[in-house]
C-alpha cells in the first residue's frame, strides 16, 4: 500500500497521512484533495522526514485521497522556501503553503468561468439599493460575490438585478494563453554605466546558479531599464522573470514601461485581482507560459515552473515586511527563493537597507553602482528652510521661501509637489471648550479628520465616524478645532495662496487602485495638475519631467518615532521624494522645512554625503549590537481584558531561559496599548547574530500553555515596533 505524507492548506494542522493509489502512487510536491472529517482540503505531497507527523496512524486506519489535481507538482525548492519560511518566522507550514495555492477553484481545469455585468438595461422596480449597487458596479465585471462587495449591498442584490435584466452573465475563458514579451521589441537605449552593470546581470541569468546582487543607482538612474536586460535574458532562454514591487499603486505606470519595451503586458499579481484574473495568473505560472510576473510580496511564494531571475524592486522599502499573518520579509525571502532555486536575484535600491549594504560591503552581494542620471538629468539641488527663522504665518505650514518657489514653478508652467506623510485633513480634532480629543474607541490613537471623505476615520483599525456636531464631552457646538496639518490641510492652504492652482492629492485614500494611480499619472504626464501634495506614496517610482520643485513639509516627523530605523528611513523618505525633482532636461530644486536643520539626517541630504550618513548608522548599530549585527524578535501578547494581556506576558517572561548571548527585555505595556480592541504587551528579545533565536523561542514557548483569548505572536526580525 502507498502511504501519502500530506500538508494541507489549514493552520492548525501539521502534516496528515494518506492511502495513495497503488497503481498510482503520487510524487512529491503534487496538489491533492484529501478528506479531513467531513470537509473535503487541497494539501500537498510532502517528504515525510523533512516534516514529520505528529503521530503515525496505522495502515488500516487511512483513509483514502480523494483525487489528485491534473497541475505540476510544487517543486522542490519551493517546498523547502515554504518550510524554511515556516521555520524562520515561527509560522505554521500549513500557513505558508496557503500563499503558493489559490483557491481550489483554480486547480480545476474548467475553462470558463461566468461573471457578471451591467446590461446598460434598467430594472423595472428601483429601489435605493439597486440604484446604490448599479451606481457603484458601474463598468466593472466580476463573480455576483465580488459585485456585492464592491457595491456593499447584499449577493441577494445583485442576483435580482440578474433576473431583472439589468446585469448579465458572461463567459469568461481563463485559460487564454498569455502573450509572450519579445526581449528584442525594441532596442534600449544605455548608458555605458548602465550598459556595465545590465551586461552583469545578463551574463548571471545566462550562467544561472545563486547570485545575489545589489543594483545601487541614484533615483533617475534608470535601474528599471538595467534590470530590464536580465529579465530580456531569461526570456530568451524561455524562462521565467518574478518583479516584486512594494506598492499595488504603483503598477500601473510599470506596466506601462514595460509594455514600451517588451511590447507586451507583463502577469500582475496583486490583491486587487478579480478572482477570474487570478485564476488565468496562477494556472500562467504553474505552467511556464507566464514569464515574467509583476507582483506584490505574496507573489514570492506561487509555484514558477521554471523561475530564472528574482528582481526586488525598492527594495529597501518596509511594504515588503508583512504584518499580520506569517510576519515575513518578502526582501529576505526572495534571496531565500533564488538561493533555493540556484538562480540570481537583484535588489533595486536608490537608498538600500543598512542590513542589505552590509551584505554588500561583506562581500556576499556583488554591488552594481549606477552613479548618474539617465538621459544627463543633474541631480537636483537641495536647501534647507530653517523654520525657526523662516516660519509660516501662523495657522500656515508652508514656508515663504517656498511659497515664492511655487510661484515662479506655475509662471513657468512647471510642476511641484509636496510631500507630507500624513493622511486626511488634520492628525487631531480637540475640542476648544473642554479639551476632548477624539480618540478611538479600539486602538491608542487618534481619530483622523478626513475632510474629503466627510469623516473621522482611525488609520489603525478603519473605525469611522461622522464628524460630530458638538462636543461629545461638554455638548459645545462649533467647539471642535483640527491640529496640525494633514494632506488635505496643505491642499486648503495651496488653494488659498494660488487659486488659480490644479491641485491633486495623492495618497492611499486618492490611489487606491491601479486604475485610479493610472489616471493620476496621466493628468500628471497631460500636466492638468500643477501642485501634488502627498504622503509616502509619491515618494518612490514616478517620473514626470516637469515636475521641478518638492518641498519637504516636515522632515523631523519620521524622527519622532525613535525605534532603531527612524533615521535610515527618514532619510530614504526624504531622498526617495527629493529624488522626484528635476528627472527630465530642466532641472528640480528641493526644499526640505524643519526645525532642526543641523541634524545629521539633513546635513546628509543637503551635502550630498550619503556614504558618511551611513558609515554612522551602521556604526550606531554595530555599537548597539543591532541588526545586522545583532538580532531582535519581538513577542506581542494580546487579548480583549489588559489584566490577561499582562497576566500572560508575565508568565512568558518568568519563562524566558537565561542564555548567553541573549536578552529579554520586558513585558511592557505596547505603545501601541489597544488595537482593533485588543490591549497589547510586548517583549523584546536581543541575541547575538549567531543564536538560534527561533530554536530557543520554540523551545521556551513549548513548555507554556496560552489561556483562552489570548493572543501570541512572535515577529523575528521586526520593523514595527509599536
Ligand atoms: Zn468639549
Ligand atoms: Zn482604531
Amino acid at each position: 500500500m502507498a502511504r501519502a505524507h500530506v500538508l494541507l492548506l489549514n493552520p492548525a494542522l501539521g502534516p496528515l497521512d494518506y492511502r495513495a493509489d497503488r497503481d498510482h502512487p503520487v510524487e512529491n510536491g503534487s496538489i491533492v484533495l484529501a478528506p479531513l472529517g467531513p470537509r473535503q482540503l487541497v494539501g500537498v505531497v510532502w517528504e515525510e522526514d523533512s516534516l514529520p507527523s505528529a503521530d503515525q496512524v496505522g495502515d488500516n486506519r487511512l483513509r483514502p485521497l480523494l483525487g489528485v489535481y491534473d497541475v505540476p507538482p510544487l517543486g522542490a525548492p519551493l517546498r523547502r522556501l515554504i518550510e524554511w519560511t515556516s521555520d524562520y518566522y515561527l509560522a505554521p507550514p500549513g500557513a505558508v503553503l496557503r500563499m503558493a495555492l489559490p483557491s481550489s477553484s483554480a486547480l480545476d481545469g474548467s475553462r470558463t468561468i461566468t461573471e457578471y455585468r451591467a446590461s446598460g438595461v434598467a430594472p423595472g422596480r428601483m429601489t435605493p439599493q439597486r440604484q446604490q449597487a448599479l451606481d457603484r458596479i458601474g463598468r466593472r465585471q466580476g463573480l455576483i460575490r465580488e459585485l456585492a462587495t464592491v457595491a456593499d449591498v447584499s449577493e441577494g442584490v445583485v442576483r435580482g438585478l440578474v433576473k431583472a435584466g439589468a446585469i448579465e452573465a458572461v463567459t469568461v475563458a481563463i485559460d487564454t494563453p498569455w502573450p509572450l514579451p519579445d526581449p528584442d521589441h525594441v532596442q534600449p537605449d544605455l548608458s555605458d554605466e548602465q550598459t556595465l552593470a545590465a551586461g552583469t546581470l545578463s551574463e548571471a541569468v545566462r550562467e544561472g546558479g545563486f547570485r545575489p546582487f545589489l543594483l545601487d543607482g541614484v533615483t533617475g538612474s534608470g535601474k528599471t531599464e538595467v534590470y530590464f536586460e536580465a529579465i530580456a535574458a531569461a526570456l530568451r532562454m524561455g524562462r521565467q522573470s518574478l518583479v516584486l514591487l512594494p506598492e499595488i499603486a504603483l503598477t500601473e505606470p510599470f506596466l506601462k514601461r514595460f509594455e514600451d519595451r517588451f511590447g507586451h503586458l507583463p502577469v500582475a499579481w496583486h490583491s486587487e485581482l478579480r478572482q477570474s484574473q487570478r485564476r488565468r495568473a496562477w494556472r500562467g505560472i504553474v505552467h511556464g507560459e507566464a514569464r515574467v510576473v509583476v507582483g506584490a510580496r505574496s507573489a514570492l511564494f506561487l509555484p514558477y515552473r521554471n523561475l530564472g531571475l528574482i528582481v526586488v524592486d525598492e527594495a529597501h522599502e518596509t511594504a515588503f515586511k508583512q504584518e499580520d499573518g506569517v510576519l515575513y520579509h518578502a526582501r529576505d525571502v526572495a534571496v531565500m527563493r533564488a538561493k533555493l532555486e540556484g538562480i540570481p536575484v537583484v535588489l533595486a535600491s536608490a537608498t538600500p537597507a543598512i542590513e542589505t549594504r552590509h551584505q554588500a560591503a561583506i562581500g556576499r552581494y556583488t554591488e552594481l553602482k549606477l552613479t548618474s542620471r539617465h538621459g544627463g538629468a543633474a541631480m537636483p539641488a537641495i536647501d534647507a528652510i530653517d523654520l525657526l527663522v523662516d516660519p509660516p504665518p501662523r495657522g500656515r505650514w508652508i514656508a515663504p521661501t517656498l511659497v515664492r518657489a511655487i510661484e515662479d514653478r506655475l509662471a513657468r508652467k512647471e510642476q511641484s509637489l509636496l510631500f507630507l506623510n500624513r493622511r486626511g485633513y488634520a492628525p487631531l480634532t480637540l475640542c476648544r471648550t473642554c479639551g476632548h480629543r477624539f480618540q478611538c474607541p479600539n486602538c491608542t490613537a487618534w481619530m483622523v479628520e478626513h475632510r474629503l471623505l466627510g469623516r473621522l476615520q482611525c488609520h489603525h483599525c478603519g473605525h469611522m465616524t461622522p464628524p460630530p456636531a458638538a462636543c461629545p464631552e461638554c455638548k459645545d457646538e462649533d467647539s471642535l478645532v483640527a491640529c496640525g496639518p494633514g494632506v488635505e490641510r496643505i491642499a486648503d492652504e495651496v488653494a488659498l495662496l494660488f487659486p488659480e492652482a490644479r491641485i491633486a492629492i495623492a495618497t492611499s485614500d486618492t490611489l487606491s487602485t491601479p486604475a485610479r494611480a493610472a489616471e493620476f499619472v496621466e493628468r500628471m504626464e497631460a500636466h492638468d495638475i500643477d501642485v501634488v501634495v502627498g504622503t509616502q506614496l509619491v515618494t518612490k517610482g514616478y517620473h514626470f519631467p516637469d515636475l521641478t520643485l518638492v518641498g519637504v513639509l516636515d522632515a523631523d516627523l519620521g524622527l519622532s518615532g525613535g525605534d532603531l530605523r527612524a533615521a535610515e528611513r527618514s532619510f530614504q523618505q526624504i531622498a526617495q521624494v527629493a529624488g522626484r525633482a528635476g528627472r527630465g532636461a530642466k532641472p528640480g530644486q528641493v526644499y526640505v522645512q524643519s526645525h532642526a536643520p543641523g541634524a545629521p539626517v539633513i546635513q546628509a541630504l543637503l551635502s550630498g554625503d550619503a556614504q558618511s550618513f551611513y558609515d554612522a548608522e551602521t556604526e550606531a548599530r554595530r555599537v548597539a549590537d543591532a541588526p545586522p549585527f545583532g538580532r531582535y524578535a519581538a513577542i506581542i501578547i494580546s487579548a480583549e481584558k489588559s489584566e490577561d494581556a499582562a497576566a500572560t506576558a508575565r508568565m512568558v517572561a518568568r519563562a524566558a531561559p537565561r542564555i548567553e548571548g541573549m536578552q529579554v527585555y520586558g513585558p511592557a505595556p505596547a505603545p501601541l496599548a489597544m488595537l482593533r480592541g485588543r490591549h497589547r504587551q510586548r517583549l523584546l528579545v536581543h541575541a547575538r547574530r549567531t543564536l538560534d533565536v527561533q530554536h530557543v523561542i520554540r523551545d521556551w514557548f513549548g513548555a507554556l500553555e496560552w489561556p483562552r483569548g489570548v493572543r501570541v505572536a512572535v515577529d523575528v526580525d521586526p520593523y514595527s515596533f509599536l
